[in-house]
């Protein structure tokens, strides 16, 4: 690649730092790369019980102090959709692992797909 500021005549801003020097990609094919939800919830919510006829399973919440399973997790879906119904929201497989982690988006998904099985 060769600077072609002489070419367009344009001079484009630098990018911001953060941009250049931390590229952050999403994996390729990374949704079908994704942990199954049955595998993924069942290694980080020892007390989710059974899978139900309606493809949830109930445990003991991960983000607030958990007395009685609030969590559902949706296990029959590539999603993993969860919803605790203390308050501590909703979301998919991916936005739960963010939670847990602490991890933004990106960051989250290749730890998904690279480490979490
Ligand atoms: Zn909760």
């Amino acid at each position: 690649m060769t600077p072609s500021a002489h070419d367009s005549g344009t001079v484009r801003p630098p990018r911001p730092i953060a941009l250049r020097n931390a590229p952050k990609r999403l994996p390729a094919r990374w949704r079908q790369r994704l942990p199954a939800p049955e595998a993924y919830y069942r290694q980080r919510i020892p007390s989710l019980g059974a899978l139900r006829r309606d493809g949830w399973a109930q445990g003991l919440c991960p983000f607030h102090e958990d007395h009685h399973p609030s969590l559902s997790v949706q296990l029959d879906h590539p999603r993993g959709g969860w919803v605790c119904f203390a308050g501590c929201g909703r979301g998919d497989l991916i936005a739960f692992h963010m939670r847990l982690t602490t991890l933004p988006f990106v960051d989250a998904v290749r730890d998904l797909v690279e480490n979490a099985r």
